[in-house]
């Protein structure tokens, strides 16, 4: 037997795992003590992860070998990797000649990694000449970027897991991380456990399980977050409660907001928030001085830390939601010291390194803005390109209503499932249907995307893969294969550099190719990819060029920056009160509430929100195959409240229908006392897969996604999955 220390492939807390082996096949798997992410613990899911990969469940879940459908909906027949790849080569350049290179989209994931991300966008943008590369962590993260870059000039989370255990305060805002992420809320629990006095504020519709721990639920009203933090700074700046010094000395454009604030008095905010007067206060209270229950001067101000998640981010106001929310920390100073500061949760186990390499259609390289003609410069130079486009690249949604729109001819998708997890799915599944071209690049055969694809390329996954992934902490750390691939998989870097390779030949004939990676012995190959990334950081606020996999290796998972001469990685950001704008101070964001996109109204009373469960992952390509998963639910209920379910004449378990402008869906209703009257929560895991769905413009739907909408914040392109309004009834079955 052998022991493989890598990471957990799930969410963003980025759990270290030990995983037993006898080099054939993986038997168990337990938490990496020596990990700073988990100290040794796991959730139900990543104490799962062997069962996962056990052979029996591999061979019939696994894609082995390449595929190629002749036809829509014909039966796929295996090809080699040579005639896929040549033929793929081959029709991406005559695309790209008919067409143009924006007739390309590629569309990845937050679960892949950082090696991978590299590759796919040096080959998008350096080689092919689109922009139009974007991933699933628009649906994540995106708004947690733009909040970021907003007010402290990069995207970087200036706090760390250790402050957890530090803060006097913690507020905690649109996430329930005791299910999304289970580990770190057991550090917050373990952290109350120790010292009770310090308070818990929780900001969700719902009384959710990480309500339950809470000193203060803020059960506001859905899209009413930047209200509340509004009016939570009125009351600050009211009763004095801010830090006048360090607005002074470390920010700027806090006159911009002030007027903004000034209208949002007490009274305004409980109306719009549907919040107690009494409770602004105390959440006002204890956020800016630490949960203190009695202000003192600015020595005796605790610290608050602030954790957040898709509550904010999947939001019209997405960006707005973040800024309004790290304006707080600036206002009360309550940044850059122990146990203080916003700390975005990654919901993707490598969204944080996507976001590194640039793996978003407005991104480049070690955090440079594609819309800065010197940062494309730079990014050119680096890559040896001779330019990168200057045409902004399309978004997740954009990019698939091109493709429904006839714009997009060809799309790649990489690891993830679009036709269950993206919004407005009759929308995604008319952009499969009418692409020229549709490559899934997989390492489960049967998703809701696959039955759309034209090729299936094998991937490999985790417990096969290696590189690295980075967390919600800026910790990079390492995934390293505990096993072979199965079948003829390839690691999705791999494939990207044996596909670029053929493009070379045609876009770059007799030149030395810039994809020269060693593809036969992957460690080798891998590390190469990882350090051209790490030398594209050097100057950069996340410079890593003091970093190594010999140093991963020996010392184990570290945090950026690291620049060359440190001796070992920042664990807080900003400390010395200069932030990474042009002058140095943070800004405020001056931005004034807006409701919802398309709020409820007499034809669609109810407001629907997503969610996930603590037991599975995504659309459960790998979590659905274990029966213990589905312990804690083993099918999708509609929540409601229990007066509109006596109101509706329902029981618990009665199918119901739900109604919205962008499709229908039958589900069981439960009755959930946590919501408020009005709202409904719906899990976002199962697709048309696991259900029989109906049907919206012929086609069949089903999940979650056949209800939500495509509106989006119009900053950071993140959509509205936490809100729609919808019509709910009982159903008439036949
Ligand atoms: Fe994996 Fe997240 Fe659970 Fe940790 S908390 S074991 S990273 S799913």
């Amino acid at each position: 037997m052998q022991e493989t220390r890598s990471t957990c492939p799930y969410c963003g807390v980025g759990c270290g795992v030990i995983i037993t082996s006898d080099g054939q096949q993986i038997t168990a798997v337990r938490g990496d003590p020596a990990h700073p992410a988990n100290l040794g613990k796991l959730c139900t899911k990543g104490s799962s992860l062997h069962l996962t990969a056990a052979p029996a469940l591999a061979r019939q879940s696994r894609l082995l070998q390449p595929m190629q459908r002749l036809q829509r909906r014909a039966a796929p027949e295996a090809r080699s990797w040579d005639t896929a790849l040549d033929s793929l080569a081959a029709q991406l350049l005559q695309i790209r000649a008919d067409h143009g290179p924006d007739a390309l989209g590629f569309y990845l994931s937050g679960q892949l990694l950082t090696e991978d991300y590299y590759v796919f966008n040096k080959l998008v943008k350096g080689l092919l000449g689109t922009n139009n590369l974007d991933t699933n962590s628009r649906l994540c993260m995106s708004s947690a970027v733009a909040g970021y870059k907003a007010t402290l000039g990069a995207d970087a989370p200036p706090a760390c897991y250790e402050d957890i255990d530090l803060a006097g305060c913690l507020f905690i805002s649109g996430s329930n991380m005791a299910w999304a992420h289970p580990i770190l809320f057991r550090r917050v629990e373990e952290a109350k456990a120790r010292h009770p006095e310090r308070k818990i504020i929780v900001v969700d519709p719902r009384r959710t399980e990480t309500a339950e721990l809470a000193d203060l639920h803020l059960a506001l009203q859905p899209g009413s977050d930047v209200m509340l933090c509004h009016g939570l700074l009125h009351i600050m700046l009211a009763e004095g409660w801010t830090d006048a010094a360090f607005v002074d000395a470390h920010t700027s454009g806090f006159a911009q907001l002030h007027a903004i604030v000034r209208e949002a008095t007490p009274e305004c905010v409980a109306q719009v928030c549907g919040l107690a007067l009494a409770d602004l206060y105390l959440a006002a209270q204890w956020l800016a001085w630490g949960g203190a229950d009695a202000p003192g001067s600015n020595s005796e101000r605790q610290p608050t830390l602030s954790l957040y998640c898709q509550g904010l981010n999947q939001s019209s106001s997405g960006t707005a939601n973040n800024a309004a929310l790290i304006n707080l920390h600036l206002a009360t100073g309550q940044i850059g010291k122990p146990g203080a500061g916003p700390l975005s949760l990654t919901g993707q186990p490598n969204a944080m390194g996507g976001r590194e390499v640039g793996g978003l259609s407005n991104l480049l390289s070690a955090h440079r803005d594609m819309a800065n003609p010197q940062h494309r410069a730079e990014v050119a130079q680096h890559w040896g390109v001779d330019a990168v486009p200057a045409l902004p690249g399309k978004s997740a949604l954009e990019m698939f209503e091109a493709a429904a729109d006839g714009q997009i001819k060809a799309l790649w998708i990489a690891c993830t499932n679009p036709a269950q997890s993206l919004p407005e799915q009759a929308m995604v599944r008319r952009a499969l249907e009418r692409a020229e071209l549709v490559v899934v690049q997989e390492a489960f055969a049967q998703t809701e995307t696959t039955a759309y694809a034209d090729w299936l390329l094998p991937a490999t996954t985790w417990g096969e893969k290696l590189g690295t992934v980075t967390n919600s902490d800026r910790r990079i750390s390492r995934v390293r294969a505990a096993v072979a691939a199965p079948g003829q998989a390839r690691h999705d870097w791999q494939i990207g550099v044996q596909l670029a390779q053929r493009l070379e030949r045609h876009l770059r004939p007799g030149r030395p190719s810039l994809f020269a990676y060693d593809t036969e012995q992957a460690e080798r190959g891998c590390e190469a990819i990882w350090m051209e990334h790490r030398d594209s950081t050097r100057g950069r606020d996340l410079d890593i060029t003091g970093l190594s996999w010999a140093l991963l290796e020996a010392q184990g998972p570290q945090q950026w920056p690291l620049p060359s001469g440190a001796a070992q990685g920042r664990q807080r950001l900003y400390s010395d009160g200069r932030f990474a704008t042009g002058d140095g101070r943070a800004r405020f964001d001056a931005q004034p509430w807006k409701p919802v996109a398309v709020p409820r109204d007499a034809q669609f009373p109810f407001s629907l929100n997503t969610s996930r469960l603590r037991d599975q992952w995504h659309g459960m390509s790998r979590t659905g195959q274990l029966g213990r998963l589905f312990a804690q639910a083993s099918e999708p209920s509609v929540q409601a409240h229990p007066q509109d379910m006596r109101r509706l004449q329902l029981q618990d378990g009665d199918l119901v229908q739900l109604h919205s402008r962008y499709g229908s869906l039958v589900v069981p209703v439960q009755a959930d006392a946590g919501l408020q009257p009005a709202q409904l929560n719906l899990p976002m895991h199962w697709g048309s897969m696991h259900l029989s769905g109906s049907t919206v413009d012929g086609q069949r739907l089903a999940g979650v996604n056949a209800l939500t909408t495509p509106e989006r914040c119009p900053r950071s392109k993140q959509p509205e999955l936490k809100h729609v309004a919808v019509q709910l009834e009982k159903a008439e079955l036949p």
